[in-house]
């Protein structure tokens, strides 16, 4: 079996890189303070920035929406799993983003699968940030237009690939908050050149959605602009809590979309219970403008309580606070001995980030006490002496 010891090989040797990776099984979790093996620990590793994952109101509209809907949608919404709960969600996620329509998705990687390959295609250009999400790299290469990448927020060099472009259409792609450095891309920017160059300009606010602006509704309320060549798309999994992904635009591009996003057409429909809990969530996002302001005085109290000569906290406004520490094994053994003292931040490797950049990848919620954070800057101190 030369197919099976070649995979086996391979194993062995992301073993000894050091890039191995391990599921944990949590018993319980809320977003901060999870048990794992009867031991619990305080987390700073969940993309629930708003702590809504756990909400009690959000629990009850499930258990509610579960007894009225049933658990599964049955069908793809373009045959018969469209209901009257997806409808409400679409409705209110248009409104809340201030776009003409939007479209629900199960997940953000079929979100931006769906919306890439529906959008461009052989004879077209995707320009990308070379730091983006995987999944719309991934989108990118299925799509099969030409895939060109330009350094992180380099708008010079991004400019000279448009300008240089003899595509049919031209897509710029960017991660609105970047996932594993959490800083913003330049959107003002970006659209100024989508504008100069006749391309649309697709945006991935994965976390931005829910925490960015007064109001939570994204990068585009931080930044205070609109446009018909944004293509904005976000998840619903993180801020939001729940499951789920949508894009949000003008109602010729959701129309579009409708028609001929694969990812969309040939797969089943979100469940509507799920549906149904996202528009309650969506309330509170809207309501509880506190858990933003927490989110702020979280951050200040990291930067304020880190003391760090040999390890580096990212710029970042953003709940990802990545503290780069550098190389594989260090930073193993780092996330390793926090677990030790009870605290649990994700040690973030290549591929995911570039060689020598190894990270703790600090995520803030809203579930978060002050006191949590200052907890976790100070053992960092300490541990950095060692
Ligand atoms: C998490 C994430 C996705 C994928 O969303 P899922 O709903 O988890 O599939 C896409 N883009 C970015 C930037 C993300 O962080």
């Amino acid at each position: 079996m030369d197919f099976l010891s070649s995979l086996s090989t391979e194993l062995r040797h992301i073993e000894a890189d050091g890039l191995l990776r391990r599921r944990r099984v949590l018993e319980c979790a809320t977003s901060v303070r999870v048990v794992e093996d009867g031991r619990e620990y305080l987390s700073f590793c969940s993309n629930d920035y708003l702590g809504l994952a756990g909400h009690p109101a959000l629990v009850e509209a499930l258990q509610h929406a579960a007894a009225q809907y049933g658990v599964g949608a049955g069908a793809s919404h373009l045959v018969s799993g469209h209901g009257a709960a997806h409808h409400e969600l679409e409705t209110a996620l248009a409104a809340f983003t201030g776009q003409p329509a939007a479209l629900l998705f199960s997940t953000g990687y079929m979100a931006n699968l769906a919306i890439v390959t529906a959008l461009v295609g052989r004879d077209d250009e995707i320009f990308a940030d070379k730091l983006n999400h995987a999944s719309l790299n991934d989108a990118a290469l299925l799509s099969r237009a030409r895939f060109t990448r330009y350094p992180h927020l380099d708008l010079a060099a991004l400019e000279q690939r448009l300008a240089a472009s003899q595509a049919r259409r031209k897509l710029v792609v960017t991660d609105a908050v970047f996932s594993m450095d959490g800083d913003i891309a330049p959107v003002p920017e970006l659209l100024m050149l989508c504008e100069r160059y006749d391309a649309l300009l697709l945006l991935d606010d994965a976390h931005g959605f829910g925490v960015l602006g007064s109001g939570g509704r994204g990068v585009l309320e931080y930044f205070g602009v609109t446009s018909e060549r944004i293509v904005y798309m976000a998840t619903l999994g993180k801020a939001a809590g729940v499951f789920g992904a949508f894009v949000a635009g003008s109602a010729t591009l959701v129309d579009y979309l409708l028609q001929r996003a694969r990812p969309y057409i040939y797969t089943t429909a979100m469940p509507p219970s799920l549906a149904a809990v996202l528009s309650a969530s969506l309330r509170l996002i809207d309501g509880e403008a506190w858990r933003r302001e927490r989110l702020q005085a979280l951050a200040t109290t990291l930067k304020q309580g880190l003391n760090l000569r040999r390890w580096r906290l990212m710029p970042s406004t953003t709940p990802i606070q990545p503290v780069i520490i550098g190389g594989n094994d260090a930073v193993l053994a780092v996330s390793e001995a926090l677990r030790q003292r009870g605290i649990w931040v994700p040690a973030i490797r290549p591929p995911t980030v570039p060689k020598g950049e190894a990270r703790l990848r600090i995520s803030l919620s809203a579930a978060h006490g002050l006191e949590d954070v200052a907890l976790l800057a100070a053992t960092l101190n300490e541990l950095e002496k060692i």
